[in-house]
């Protein structure tokens, strides 16, 4: 089963291998074990992409691993791996390293969590995660690189990579399956979403990453994706959450809104989620989701605060409006607004107080942009989320909402000096 497939087959381009990568594999492979770039990195580079992120897969334990690194930290309770830390600051640079795992099915799981007798894979494992649930016994029990192997998601994201020798490990025809152009779930693709439900997101993650190459899910793993998704309510909002800002935020969210729809999960993954999905056509929303994906693909940041602050945009202006009509003064009725939003969409996801904070401010700025007298502008290009009210505010001229006059007036008011600006501030007068 095992395939050494040679770089005459594969093609890679050893040019968009990271260098930092190369090391790491290098420095593991010099203390005498195996080593190999893994996973998303290994998929995109044999497709012609320039992976983001380089992932490296070996047999030494975490231990092992930060022993061989001047800068290198265990990280994660869950799933414990290695952050190999390159350069300072900014600039700074991590590659996961992380230990080949067993795989598991769910009655092995059981076994090793519970007092029963275990496998001899799991009681190698067993040391490195005593006192911790079954499910984080599960996720570090280290095993062959063949079961690592078959414990990972689609066939393209199983495949494995030495730099040195360019050659790729591939267990599950996963390059096959590159040419083919096939998304397809290693083993029965609806055991692994009960096995763990994220999967699924996943499948409409990399449908829609990779579907302007042309790829498609297998029928076979498309198939239970409807059925399993009920399976979504046992797993926590905050991992949710992220997983929604993945589909949103990594430069494919139209495709991922098409393939949601397309594969009928429109709704039921995550509340927040069907709301994009249910409203990925409004001007505003589309307009938001288009400008991520770009920004994304020009390698700039982009905030999850500004897209969700544009998707619940309609509710903020609708109850807003409703609390006017009752008589509230303007700046109170926007607020009571805010509340009653955040109340009702996002309740309360926890450790999220800088992104509520942030929405907070892009809406509640925006009524102020309105105001160009005395010396509130002035407090306007100094507040620290100028930017992001500012871009919201662009982006409502975009659809029509506000005069193009009021975004131009502030753009110049925003990168003048102060006589220039008192002078504007004299001529809306
Ligand atoms: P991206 O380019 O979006 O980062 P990726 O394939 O690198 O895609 P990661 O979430 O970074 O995705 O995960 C790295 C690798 O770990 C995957 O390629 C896959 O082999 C494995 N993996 C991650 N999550 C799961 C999961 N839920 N089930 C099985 N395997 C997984
Ligand atoms: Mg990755």
């Amino acid at each position: 089963k095992r395939q050494e497939v040679p770089a005459s087959v594969h093609g890679i381009d050893p040019q968009l291998v990271d260098r930092r990568a190369v090391d790491v594999v290098r420095t593991l492979k010099d203390a005498g074990f195996e080593a190999y770039i893994v996973g998303g990195a290994v998929r995109d580079l044999l497709l012609g992409l320039k992976p983001k992120d380089f992932d490296v897969a070996t047999n030494a334990t975490p231990e092992q691993v930060k022993g061989l690194f001047r800068r290198a930290f265990i990280i994660g309770k869950r799933f414990r791996i290695v952050h190999v830390v390159h350069g300072r600051g900014r600039e700074h640079e991590v590659i996961e390293v992380s230990t080949f795992r067993a795989y598991l099915d769910n009655t092995a799981a059981e076994q090793v969590s519970g007092n029963e007798k275990t496998s001899k894979a799991a009681l190698a494992g067993m040391k490195h995660a005593v006192d911790s649930s079954g499910r984080v016994l599960r996720d570090n029990v280290w095993g062959p690189q063949d079961e690592d192997a078959a414990r990972r998601d689609f066939t393209v994201n199983a495949m494995y990579y030495d730099p040195e020798t360019q050659i790729v490990v591939d267990y599950h025809k996963g390059i096959a399956d590159a040419n083919a152009r096939v998304l397809r779930m290693i083993g029965d693709a609806a055991a692994r979403y009960r096995e763990d439900p994220v999967r699924i997101i996943r499948a409409v993650r990399f449908a829609a990453k990779l579907s302007r190459l042309g790829f498609a899910l297998e029928p076979k793993t498309a198939k239970p994706l409807v059925a399993s998704e009920h399976l979504l309510q046992e797993v926590p909002q905050s991992r949710l959450f992220d997983e929604m800002l993945k589909l949103l935020q990594t430069g494919h969210s139209l495709a991922s809104v098409e393939q949601l729809r397309k594969l009928g999960l429109a709704r039921g993954i995550y509340p927040l989620l069907d709301i994009v999905v249910a409203r990925a056509d409004l001007p505003m929303v589309k307009a938001v989701l288009a400008d991520t994906d770009r920004r994304v693909g020009e390698g700039k940041a982009v905030a999850p605060s500004f897209l969700l602050a544009c998707v619940l945009w309609q509710d903020v202006q609708e109850r807003w409006q409703h609390n006017l009509a009752r008589g509230e003064h303007a700046f109170p009725a926007l607020q009571g607004a805010i509340d009653s939003v955040f109340e009702q969409r996002i309740g309360d996801v926890s450790g999220r107080g800088k992104l509520a904070a942030d929405m907070r401010e892009i809406w509640a700025m925006q009524p102020r942009f309105e105001k160009r007298s005395g010396n509130q502008p002035f407090g306007m290009v100094a507040h620290i989320r100028f930017r992001a009210g500012f871009d919201f505010l662009r982006l409502r001229a975009d659809v029509g909402e506000v005069e193009e006059e009021l975004v131009s007036w502030w753009q110049e008011f925003s990168i003048a000096d102060d006589g220039r600006r008192e002078d504007m501030l004299a001529q809306v007068r």
